[in-house]
């Protein structure tokens, strides 16, 4: 049997009539790559292993209702996926999603929510400022520390040990943070990404909050569908596959991938049975990472030198990721419950993380739904659930949500008569087969890109574990990876045959601040978020008198220092920004002067040279060593200094270095 090897790019051969593209994975990412490779003429054919495609994105329906993986919550900034449902299916966005301008908060025993706002208006950071969900210093505080992190010039590659920063590592080093500011921040990260801030990579969390920033235009936070994920994305989006040639199989999982004379070839196992083995021209693992790992790693039995790990060995650092399953219950009541709002709450304090929407509101279409409330419910914590089993532990959440929402008749276990709930319709699902992806402070080092495996040149990776501009693992995060496969797999293409086959395959251009916007704003409001700051500490002592903050005894001599030290290093990361030259050369040698001229002066004084005409004394043996001291130092300063010139520093906004070589 011939052994995978690494190709390196041929001279032009005969282009294929169509050539045979297999996309392992028919979730977003699968299907995006699926969309525009089709539509550029390839013939491709999608394998997907579970009964429905959508994969995160996907509905079960049981006796006739759709239940989401999950209810997402799409981001107005998801520009390739808007593309996709506006241009390629043709919808209107406002008809099929409800725009929301935040997020809500119910604390334990509250009657009211808090409202937390997109900030992209003066009116809305006003809201925001004087929501209640902190102090309003606090609230200073908070809202500055997310302009702080999207501003913050992280070194050009987050694969350095040293910029493997993690959010509360961040927030620790910023004199004015509080920890009930730290706190939120957590809570965001939790509830959203299942990830607590001391895991989640600061500069994972920059690039969403930059994907966030539209200040001063106004812009919902995010849209939310008007029924389910099914019906709304997954079934048109498999409509117009299938208007495009597409094959789709679903419930059929590729159970093993070898390259065979350079071509990738699967086997599939279907609900029928094993099928015949098939060879295509390229093919896109668009599966979640562990999947992928197992086909490109193989089995026990399987010819290890066939498969992808055998020319990539790298691949098998992947095994590095954690996910994470999100439980969800979908209730469904026998009546209208009164006073639940729109759009999606968080139960602070909760210990599973609840969150919860009323889609009965959203899918207003729906006769079923005009009659009664539907709440869906998510732990971003499934640890916390304390039962075992589907219903117990769906159970188990209803009750804690009960805590916080006592508006109906709980009743005393899953299925009980007496209960409001109408659980024949009610559905919990484990998500143990849906999971998110983590991506943690150390991942970026391991996440590869769509066109690795590098040695490869007919194999592409995609799925929101891979590395894209969105980084968070969210939709668009996927739909990124799936089109710059789809693109990577045109130009290889296009390499191999002399002829780019179609349009080139582009990603829709996001609209983002530039650093040295978001430096400035920053330079404006630090002495403001400083001085929020002092107010919040000099609030609570006044309150508290004799309280303690923890690790921050010197807390009113240090915020002045902190604040000038912040100030001028951000002032200087302005300059580097507005004007690059000085990053390059001249800096150093500006440094090397400035060093060597106080190195002079140190020498001079040790040398206790008297003025001109005095008879000069030996020096002192302490003025000796001294001398020595820094003679030595002074060369080492000089060393570094000329290292430094040599070698330019990265723009902060240049791209990651690629630990993964790119495609022959
Ligand atoms: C509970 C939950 C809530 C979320 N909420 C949001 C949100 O509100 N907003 C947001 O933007 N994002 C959210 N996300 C993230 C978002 O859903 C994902 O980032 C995105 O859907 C991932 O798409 P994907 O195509 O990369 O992977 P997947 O959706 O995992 O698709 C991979 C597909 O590959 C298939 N597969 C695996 N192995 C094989 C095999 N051997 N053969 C054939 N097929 C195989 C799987 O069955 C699956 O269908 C959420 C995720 C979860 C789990």
């Amino acid at each position: 049997m011939a052994k995978a090897r690494s190709r390196k790019a041929s001279p032009a051969k005969a282009a294929p009539a169509r050539p045979e593209v297999a996309i392992i994975g028919g979730g977003i990412a699968g299907l995006s790559a699926a969309l525009r490779l089709s539509q550029r003429g390839f013939a491709v054919t999608v394998f997907e292993a579970k009964p429905e495609l959508g994969g995160n994105m996907s509905s079960t329906n049981v006796h006739g209702i759709d239940h989401d993986v999950y209810p997402h919550m799409f981001c107005d900034w998801y520009a390739n996926f808007w593309t996709i449902f506006e241009q390629d299916l043709g919808f209107a966005r406002a008809t099929h999603f409800e725009p929301q301008d935040g997020v809500k908060l119910l604390e334990l025993g509250a009657e009211t929510y808090l409202d937390l706002r997109n900030p992209s208006t003066l009116s809305t950071v006003w809201e925001n400022l004087t929501s209640g969900i902190l102090s309003v210093p606090e609230m200073i505080v908070l809202m500055f520390s997310m302009l702080d992190l999207a501003a913050h010039p992280f070194g050009g590659d987050v694969t350095d040990n040293l910029e493997r920063i993690d959010v509360n590592g961040f927030l620790y080093s910023r004199g004015y943070v509080t920890e009930d500011v730290a706190k939120v921040h957590n809570y965001i990260l939790t509830l959203v990404w299942s990830m607590n801030s001391d895991v989640t990579a600061a500069k994972t969390y920059q690039d969403f909050l930059r994907h966030f920033s539209s200040f001063p235009n106004q812009r919902p936070l995010a849209w939310l569908l008007r029924g389910s994920l099914r019906q709304k994305i997954m079934q048109p989006l498999a409509d117009k596959l299938r208007d495009l040639g597409v094959t789709v199989h679903t419930d059929t999982m590729v159970t093993a991938l070898d390259i065979i004379d350079g071509r990738p070839r699967l086997i599939v196992e279907a609900r029928n049975g094993v099928a015949a083995p098939q060879a295509f021209d390229h093919a896109i693992i668009a599966t979640p990472a562990g999947a992928m790992i197992r086909l490109a790693m193989g089995a026990p039995g399987e010819d290890p030198a066939t498969k992808i790990v055998a020319v990539e060995p790298r691949i098998a650092q992947l095994q590095h990721f954690h996910d994470a399953a999100i439980p969800v219950v979908d209730i469904y009541f026998k009546k209208k419950l009164a006073g639940v709002p729109q759009g999606q709450i968080g139960l602070t304090g909760s210990s599973m993380m609840l969150s919860v929407i009323d889609i009965s509101q959203l899918w207003e279409t729906s006769s079923m739904m005009r009659e009664r409330t539907a709440l869906v419910l998510a732990a971003s914590d499934g640890f916390a659930i304390p039962a075992v089993g589907p219903e117990a532990r769906g159970f188990a959440m209803i009750e804690q949500l009960h805590r916080w929402l006592p508006i109906f008749n709980l009743g005393t276990h899953w299925g009980d008569p007496d209960s409001d709930i109408e659980w024949a319709m009610s559905h919990f699902r484990a998500n143990d087969t849906n999971r998110l992806f983590i991506d943690d402070v150390s991942s970026w080092a391991f996440r590869p890109t769509a066109s690795d495996p590098a040695a490869l040149s007919n194999i592409f990776l995609a799925g929101d574990y891979c590395q894209s501009s969105a980084d968070m693992a969210t939709i668009e995060a996927a739909v990124q990876t799936g089109l710059l496969a789809a693109q990577a797999l045109q130009a290889a293409d296009a390499r191999s045959h002399g002829k780019m086959r179609g349009e080139p395959i582009t990603l829709a251009a996001e609209q983002l601040d530039g650093s040295a916007k978001l430096l400035a704003a920053k330079l404006a409001l630090l002495p403001a978020a400083y001085g929020a700051s002092a107010w919040a500490a000099l609030s609570e002592s006044l309150a508290n008198p004799g309280g303690e903050r923890p690790g921050t005894e010197n807390y009113p001599l240090l915020l002045p220092l902190s604040c000038t030290l912040d100030w001028w290093t951000t002032a200087y990361s302005l300059a580097l920004e507005l004007a690059p030259g000085i990053k390059s050369a001249s800096l150093a040698d500006a440094g090397k002067a400035t060093l060597l001229k106080a190195v002079d002066l140190l020498q001079d004084f040790a040398r206790h040279q008297p003025g001109r005409g005095d008879p000069r004394p030996p020096p002192s043996e302490l003025a000796t060593t001294f001398s020595a001291f820094a003679g030595a130092a002074m060369r080492a300063a000089e060393a570094a200094l000329t290292k430094a010139a040599r070698g330019k520093p990265p723009a902060p906004d240049a791209p990651y270095k690629r630990r993964w070589r790119v495609k022959p």
